[in-house]
């Protein structure tokens, strides 16, 4: 032990005097551009001091300097121990005011390494003994089992030496006889196995806290400057952040630990991000690793030696693959330590998977599985199921990632954080949020975000993350109104009002060299489902047009009775490579928008001149191509009439647009510039909701063996979680109930997330991962006190549920975060006649998607 403590110090000091060095370099690369005034101000002096500092001549600092670093590094290395139980962190104890201290006993020693070591004995015997108490193994009969364990490490390290390469040592394959008894051993095995990695733990960086109240994104993380990021340390960030509950804790976990990646080797900031939202490219690349839950439970099998049934029985029991993966991984007895995984190699062998098909994908996860240690078997595995569970959206990830860059500028050449208000650093998190959305709405590519970011800095990410063809935006979207009396108060000035068309979002992007792409509202790339749009689109374009992008509505037309066919008709095409020759479904395209022409984007012009320029520059072709049917008109009476023959003529209702100078096309807004006027608002509430399924109730009667009702939500984008709002049980025919059955089965999830909010006396019988939107119309919306929905907006104890919901349709154009949101409850519920009276104050919702 007292070997291994020696070697440990050692080790601190190496790292230390690695990173000290290597940080000169480093730290002071700035991401922020030195043409602004501050910038200038903070590259030069970073300047002076590298030109002023005795390290940039090779030497380091001053002997006390440096010993009270190191020794503050020692600190706060010794400061937070995690230990890993089953796959779940627990924080074992934090290293102990009086540990730190100097003791009487050691205050006159010459060396101040005496006291580091004293107080490191001190912290493994304390957490040997913490942990033992926890996993409940120093008594007998465990104890063999530990000694094995460590000596299996120092047998590991000797191997380690002579060859870097593992080899795994797999079990005999049990028979299903010996299920019960190898689940029983396979549990003293975990324990064991878990003493084991956790003794190895401390040495590897398991014990990496970046939820850490005062983290310091140098001295506290684990590896050292230029080195790739170690895929534990962001395994470890996810863990944390899976246990955190509120986003404000969630999002600065995942801060800390970006600010170590910006500040240590930001070329690996790219596969943290893209790792973090579970993507590996642009949504519109259509990038996706199409693994198969069974695939994926086949590969665990063949390299842990388990058999394939416990470990579809234990998914089931558990419900997380990923936790059964975990568990597994950390039962396999290992000959030789596998290489540490990198996010680099995460990432990019993720993306090999994506690219390879079928039975080659299944040698690479195996790779990646048997690499893979403690809770980083966990998330590799949910993210070729397509599920991190640890609730980051994209909202986070930029509030992270703007966290991140401040604060990695925030220290100066000792890592000492530099003095700054608090006001100050809330601004500029404020400012740089908001320029990452910008950019990411109008070219919504990491890439290029992030290479910008390194290579520009943050003021110049607008002027190069710009709009073009083949990169497909975020919508604009429209407010929900009742009536028409609504519509005249909330558009004052000259308005025009569209045929609402019932079909497909269409973004139709044409480059200068031709190239043709459709994309869907969720930037999806539909272009190989319209191939007949594609061979038209020649028909429609006039000759001055080189580039474009036409946003417009698709629906499917009857040739014969030359009128559109309602949506559940266009919901029969095929989705991908579709076939021109094998079309049944014929479409035409409702132009309603231009926001690109001839390489100038077009959405800070107002909306009359963009309509004016479509106009301009397309050509109308009936059944093929056309432009929305519109009408301007400030009368009551002729919205009226309009909305009637809009729903004459198969559409859903209006949308009514503002013709002021100030109607830019603002991107992945819900803008009051537009609003939607639909037939139903004719008759109980408004719009109908966009709701996420998150459980269900065992149906019986004549809905046995399928659910009967459904747990419904809406999504609260500001705390990021889904709200119970309404159980659901009509408008679902037989045939629904089988379909959603067979489609649930496939999504039942153990436990509630810790992202739904709902009432334990609503709790289903089978919990759901949210993973599909259904369209759902009611009587009205009232307050509720069980449900969640708005909870804390209208009231600070009551939510809004449904009264007498009703199944549409699924909506599978949306995503789950594209539901209704809880603002927009909040808005319909006020908006009902009966409580409008009581008080309206529409201005006071921020109903912004970012
Ligand atoms: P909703 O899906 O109910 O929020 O309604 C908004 C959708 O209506 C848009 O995303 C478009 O797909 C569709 N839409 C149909 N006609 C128009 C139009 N004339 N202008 C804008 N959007 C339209």
């Amino acid at each position: 032990m007292a070997q291994r403590s020696i070697t440990l110090v050692i080790n601190i000091l190496k790292d230390s005097l690695v990173k000290v060095n290597s940080l000169n370099t480093f730290v002071f690369r700035s991401f922020f551009k030195p043409a602004s005034s501050a910038g200038t101000e903070e590259a030069s002096s970073a300047k002076r001091s590298r030109q002023e500092s005795p390290q940039s001549n090779g030497k380091i600092g001053e002997p006390e300097k440096k010993i009270q670093r190191k020794s503050e590094e020692a600190d706060n290395r010794n400061a937070k121990q995690n230990v890993q139980t089953n796959g779940k962190n627990k924080d074992t104890k934090k290293a102990s005011p009086k540990a730190s201290k100097t003791s009487p006993k050691n205050k006159n020693t010459s060396s101040p390494f005496k006291k580091q070591i004293n107080d490191i004995k001190k912290e493994i015997k304390q957490e040997k003994e913490t942990v033992d108490s926890k996993l409940n193994i120093t008594s007998s009969p465990f104890k063999k089992q530990i000694s094995d364990a460590e000596k299996d490490i120092s047998n590991e390290k000797e191997n380690e030496k002579s060859d870097s390469k593992h080899v795994e040592v797999k079990s005999e394959p049990k028979s299903s006889k010996d299920d019960d008894a190898s689940k029983q051993n396979s549990s003293k095995d975990d324990n064991a196995n878990v003493k084991k990695l956790s003794v190895e733990a401390n040495q590897c960086g398991a014990e990496y806290n970046p939820a850490s109240a005062r983290y310091h994104p140098i001295k506290d993380a684990y590896w050292k400057a230029k080195q790739s990021t170690p895929y534990l340390a962001l395994a470890r960030t996810f863990e944390m952040i899976e246990d955190t509950k509120g986003r404000y804790k969630m999002v600065e976990i995942l801060a800390n630990f970006l600010s170590s990646v910006l500040l240590l080797n930001p070329d690996d900031l790219l596969s943290c991000i893209y790792l973090s939202i579970n993507q590996l490219a642009p949504a519109y690349e259509g990038v996706e690793l199409g693994v198969a839950e069974t695939t994926l439970m086949k590969v665990i099998a063949v390299s842990t030696g388990r058999e394939l049934k416990f470990i579809k029985t234990q998914t089931q029991e558990i419900g997380d693959l990923g936790i059964v993966a975990e568990r597994s991984r950390v039962s396999q007895r290992m000959m030789f330590t596998p290489k540490p995984l990198t996010v680099q190699t995460v990432y990019q062998k993720l993306r090999t998977i994506a690219k390879s098909s079928g039975k080659a994908k299944s040698p690479i996860i195996h790779d990646l599985f048997v690499a893979s240690r403690y809770s980083e078997a966990r998330y590799i595995i949910r993210s070729l199921i397509g599920k991190m569970r640890i609730g980051i959206a994209e909202k986070s990830l930029f509030q992270a990632l703007a966290t991140a860059l401040v604060s990695s500028r925030g220290y100066d050449e000792n890592y000492k954080k530099k003095k700054q208000s608090e006001a100050d650093i809330k601004k500029d998190i404020e400012d740089i949020t908001f320029l990452l959305k910008t950019a990411y709405c109008q070219c919504p590519n990491f890439d290029k975000i992030v290479s910008t970011l390194l290579t520009h800095g943050i003021d110049d990410l607008l002027k190069y993350c710009t709009m073009e063809p083949g990169v497909p935006l975020k919508p604009m979207l429209a407010h929900p109104t009742r009536g028409v009396s609504e519509v005249m108060d909330r558009l004052k000035g000259n308005i025009t009002c569209e045929w609402k068309y019932d079909g497909e979002r269409a973004q139709i992007h044409g480059d200068k060299n031709g190239t043709v792409n459709i994309y869907s509202r969720n930037q999806e790339n539909n272009t190989t489902k319209y191939p007949d749009i594609i061979n038209r689109i020649d028909h429609f374009k006039k000759d001055t047009v080189q580039s474009y992008i036409v946003d417009s509505e698709v629906v499917a037309w009857d040739i014969e009775q030359k009128q559109i066919l309602p949506f559940q008709v266009l919901s029969t095409r095929k989705r991908k490579n579709v076939d021109v020759e094998e079309i049944k479904v014929q479409v035409c395209v409702y132009a309603f928008d231009l926001l690109y022409l001839n390489g100038e984007a077009l959405t800070s012009k107002n909306f009359e001149d963009r309509r004016q320029l479509l106009r301009d520059n397309f050509n109308e072709v009936e059944g093929e191509f056309q432009f929305a049917t519109s009408c301007d008109t400030n009368d009551p009476d002729d919205i009226q009439g309009f909305l009637e023959n809009s729903i004459k003529g198969n559409c859903e209702g209006l949308m009514i647009k503002s013709l002021d100078n100030d109607a830019t096309y603002e991107i992945a807004k819900r803008s009051h510039k537009w609003l939607k006027l639909k037939k139903d608002y004719l008759t109980g509430v408004g719009d109908s909701l966009d709701l996420v399924v998150i459980g269900g109730y065992i149906g019986k009667g004549k809905r046995t063996g399928v659910y009967g009702g459904f747990l419904l939500a809406c999504y609260d984008d500001e705390n990021e979680e889904y709200q119970s709002i309404c159980k659901i049980g009509t408008g679902l025919n037989d045939e629904d109930l089988s379909t959603h059955a067979k489609f649930f089965k496939e999504h039942t999830i153990p436990a509630p997330k810790s992202y739904y909010r709902y009432d334990a006396t609503l709790a289903p019988d089978t919990w759901f991962e949210a993973v599909q939107v259904w369209e759902v119309k009611c009587a009205d919306l009232s307050l509720s006190p069980v449900h969640k929905a708005a909870i804390g907006i209208i009231d600070p104890e009551k939510g809004i549920s449904l009264r007498f919901p009703r199944f549409i349709r699924i909506r599978d154009d949306k995503s789950t975060e594209d539901a209704t949101g809880a603002q927009q409850v909040a808005y319909m519920y006020r908006n009902q006649d009966q409580v409008k009276n009581q008080k309206t104050n529409a201005a006071e919702f921020d109903d912004d998607f970012y």
